[in-house]
């Protein structure tokens, strides 16, 4: 398919190709939709085996970002940028700079970020070449680490979804199970640890596992036993597509709600799937967009309270998911895909009608 081709399938506004040879860059930016505002998104450094796998990619990564800010109530639209390199060598600060040249051509029309790949370091050096970046360090004005205030928004939704679900508002001696004890996983560990909650906790990383386990007074699970385990809640906080074709009719959970970006394989298959099942999903991209609204925040001067503010929105947007997904017999994750695309659709209808 064309590059103009795959824009029209998915909706996308813009696409940009860059290349500075000198430092060794190649990099596409996509804008998928503005009608919220600038396409803001993040930078992933990736060792794409072609070109059009990094078109994809960016392509895909920046359509979810104009759904997660218009969820997120952010006055932004989609987009995302991707480097062709291997970010373990071709990582350079004369790269950075020059991939914020590019930026600053798009005059404010793309914000960046940090992303797989790319680190607050990297954006520094962006920094030095435009201002349309985020995810910079506090002594910069930025917000810093997100995953803080990632943690706080997934536990702010996975109590709403304990209350819709199980009609409970404490989430007092329900049992959860947080599979990925990292930046984010750990952070929400601390959160339920404080609401008193009955938490069984996996990582791939035995030594961290072990050493989360004894700081928070945890029970550690092996994996072969986590997508049967019996308990109320799954916090998946580590990698994408746990619920699949051999997971989905072993959980015995009432509920899924994770930090975790693209937790069901196939989103139409499995959402349905659970949707059957009677298992409560809350979507990644709305549970997890602490992170978003963090960087956001940026743009108009970091502002602590303002974005814990927001992020507790997290509570209500997702209840509203939920009597959606009722109401109309859908999967919430196609609630959610529903809801966002009312959200664009309204803003453009007045727009159009104050011209
Ligand atoms: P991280 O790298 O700090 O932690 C991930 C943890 O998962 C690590 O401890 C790792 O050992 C573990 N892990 C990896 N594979 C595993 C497996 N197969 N089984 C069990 N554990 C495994 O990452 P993070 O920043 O905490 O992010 C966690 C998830 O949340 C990711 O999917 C990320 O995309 C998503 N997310 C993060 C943010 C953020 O602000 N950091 C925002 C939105 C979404």
């Amino acid at each position: 398919m064309s590059v103009l081709a795959n824009m029209i399938d998915r909706g996308h506004e813009q696409v940009v190709y860059f290349s500075d040879p000198k430092v060794g860059l190649k990099a596409i930016i996509a804008i998928h939709d503005t009608t919220l505002g600038p396409a803001l998104g993040g930078c992933r450094m990736w060792n794409y085996k072609s070109e059009e796998e990094a078109l994809i990619d960016v392509l895909r990564l920046s359509k979810g970002m104009t759904y997660k800010a218009a969820i997120a109530g952010l006055k932004l639209g989609g987009g995302k940028s991707v480097i062709i390199g291997d970010s373990k060598k071709n990582k350079t600060t004369d790269l950075f700079e020059s991939f914020g040249d590019f930026v600053n051509s798009l005059n404010g029309k793309y914000i960046t970020a940090e992303d797989v790949g790319t680190s607050e370091k990297d954006m520094e050096a962006v920094l030095r070449s435009t201002a349309h970046v985020t995810g910079v360090s506090k002594n910069l004005g930025g917000g810093g680490d997100p995953s803080p205030i990632t943690a706080y928004g997934t536990y702010v939704g996975i109590k709403a979804s304990a209350n819709y679900k199980l009609n409970v508002s404490s989430l007092s001696g329900l049992k959860i199970v947080v599979q990925g004890v990292g930046s984010v996983g750990e952070s929400l560990i601390a959160h339920l640890c404080n609401d008193g909650a009955d938490i069984y906790i996996n990582d791939i990383d035995i030594d961290k596992m072990e050493s989360v386990s004894n700081k928070y007074n945890v029970k550690t699970i092996d994996v072969k036993d986590l997508y049967s385990f019996d308990a109320d809640i799954y916090a998946p906080c580590a990698l994408g597509a746990t619920v699949n074709d051999l997971t989905v009719n072993q959980f015995k959970y009432s509920i899924i709600a994770g930090a975790a970006n693209n937790v069901l394989l196939d989103s139409i298959k499995h959402g349905s799937a659970l949707m059957d099942r009677g298992i409560l999903f809350a979507p990644d991209y709305v549970i997890n967009a602490g992170g978003l609204i963090n960087v956001a925040n940026e743009i108009d001067g970091y502002n602590e309270q303002q974005v814990k503010a927001e992020t507790e929105k997290i509570y209500d947007t997702l209840l509203n998911i939920y009597k959606i997904s009722d109401r109309e017999g859908i999967p919430t994750s196609e609630a959610s895909d529903k809801l966002a695309r009312k959200i664009i659709s309204d803003k453009s209808k007045s727009k159009l009608s104050k011209v």
